[in-house]
């Protein structure tokens, strides 16, 4: 190809696939044109990747080098359909973790292979180089362990690091110190040991960042990994000189912070003490006095109370999930409201597994917009409610978040079920949520649990008034 093409048009073709993802991203803000958003921002990305294989250097490197790309592109759409094929909408927010560990990953390889195949440069380069080897190798493993905990998998039971600041502390120093050997030096096996020991002590600070978080902490860690895995992918693109890596990765790196400020003030944390507290850390409150037993009802019992209700609200959570209980929820709001009750929706932020993983739900059973309400926005009313039905949520609704001390979910906001007049909880057995902690709301005198799986309850209410 032409030396024109290369100057001219190859820039021109990443600035129109910027273009492309901008756009993409400011339409993804909005659920109704996010389709249109994906769409963009696919485009975008197909226009770079086809343009990067007309590169010279990938042109230069001849059969072999477009062999080993096919390769890696075959392989990568094989078990890429087919994990998107089997995953479950429960098992989502792992598949993110798991999908920053590898953006985190990619980056952390391509700043190796550039240290091994080409010369160093300046040290504007070398400090980028140096820099995405240590965000990328702190987001594949933060998100490895990300991954273990939200699929129960690794760390079941909260962990504790003894003096965890001071030795994240340390290996920042070390880190930093390792990378400045790399890129300041001019001794090759100075800076071959600069590499390998930022890349090792990185890739360790990833794990022992992310092991001690927990609870109501996982959805914001989840989003600074993801904001982390876009800005090793920006520093790549300085390390490799290549402008859509640092305008696409900046673009993944500031939407991923801007998600992960948001988040934290929703959940009443800061950045500081997500980063630098550990969850469960505070003394667990032993069981004081006699444990009391919730109480519970039948469905049949249920329906009575609710077909006198004039004012419901719905609380779902991660269990509703789990049974795909959002159509049944859906015609049992219809028949409330044909039994002359107001129904709304109180959303916690992060209930579920994922941002947004309600509302997406109820989005599919088509339960309008303005039904879904925040839980700053009906907490003020809740104590006008007649009954809250609370769907397979636990965590969100724990009261021990507002006057436990002791308990590691204090601080987090919560929707305040518990001071509506009946609260039903639907949920299979005595289980404790996400977190691990115990449930005050279940034992409350104004509660009652009605046992199993919340679709089948759900549809039983519905056929209770249907039946009538
Ligand atoms: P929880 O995980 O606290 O509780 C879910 C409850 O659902 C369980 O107690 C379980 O009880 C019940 N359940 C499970 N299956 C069913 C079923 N088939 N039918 C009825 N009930 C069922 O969920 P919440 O939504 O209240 O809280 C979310 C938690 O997840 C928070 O701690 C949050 O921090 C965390 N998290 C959230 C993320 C996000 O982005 N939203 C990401 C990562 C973590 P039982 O077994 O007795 O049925």
């Amino acid at each position: 190809m032409s030396e024109m093409y290369f100057e001219t048009i190859v820039p021109i073709l990443y600035m129109i696939s910027c273009i492309f993802f901008i756009r993409g991203i400011k339409l993804l803000g909005k659920a109704d044109t996010a389709r249109k958003g994906n769409a963009y921002s696919a485009v975008g990305m197909a226009i770079a990747c086809i343009t990067v294989l007309t590169e010279n250097e990938v042109i230069t490197s001849g059969v072999m080098g477009y062999g080993y790309v096919l390769a890696a592109v075959a392989i990568g759409t094989v078990i890429g359909a087919i994990w998107a094929k089997k995953v479950e909408m429960t098992g989502m927010p792992e598949l993110v973790a798991l999908f920053n560990g590898f953006g985190g990953l990619s980056s952390l390889l391509v700043a190796l292979s550039q240290y091994l195949v080409q010369e160093k440069g300046d040290s504007f380069t070398a400090v980028t180089l140096g820099l995405t080897i240590a965000i990328g190798a702190i987001a594949f493993t933060g998100s490895i362990v990300a991954w273990g905990k939200l699929s129960g998998k690794l760390f079941k039971k909260p962990v504790h690091i003894p003096a965890k600041n001071q030795l994240n502390a340390v290996l920042v120093i070390l880190g930093l110190v390792a990378i400045g050997a790399y890129a300041f030096s001019a001794d090759a096996s100075i800076q071959f040991y600069g590499v390998v020991a930022s890349t090792v002590i990185f890739l360790i600070l990833g794990i022992t960042m992310v092991v001690t978080i927990g609870g109501g902490d996982m959805p914001v860690i989840i989003s600074l990994l993801n904001a982390f895995s876009g800005l090793a992918a920006a520093f790549a693109g300085f390390a490799i000189n290549n402008t859509v890596l640092v305008v696409s990765g900046c673009l993944v790196g500031a939407s991923g912070l801007i998600l992960t400020l948001i988040m934290c003030k929703a959940m009443n944390r800061t950045l500081y003490s997500l980063l630098f507290s550990t969850f469960g850390g505070a003394k667990k409150k032993g069981a004081t006095g006699e444990q009391k037993e919730p109480k519970s009802m039948t469905v049949d019992d249920a329906y009575l109370v609710l077909e006198a209700a004039k004012n419901v609200v719905f609380v779902p959570g991660y269990g509703m999930a789990v049974a795909q209980a959002q159509h049944a929820v859906k015609e049992l709001c219809d028949v409330l409201e044909n039994n002359g009750a107001e129904v709304n929706f109180a959303i916690h932020p992060v209930a579920g597994r994922m941002p947004g993983h309600m509302n997406v739900l109820l989005a599919e059973a088509n339960v309008p917009y303005e039904q879904l309400k925040t839980a700053d926005e009906m907490n003020p009313q809740m104590s006008n409610v007649d009954v809250a039905i609370v769907i397979g949520a636990n965590d969100v609704v724990n009261p021990a978040a507002i006057n436990d001390e002791t308990s590691p979910l204090y601080g987090m906001p919560i929707v305040n079920a518990y001071e509506a007049r009946t609260v039903f909880v639907l949920k299979r057995g005595k289980g404790t949520g996400f977190s691990g902690v115990e449930n005050t709301l279940f034992t409350n005198d104004n509660t009652v649990m009605i046992y199993g799986d919340a679709k089948a309850t759900v549809s039983a209410l519905v056929a209770e008034f249907d039946n009538d």
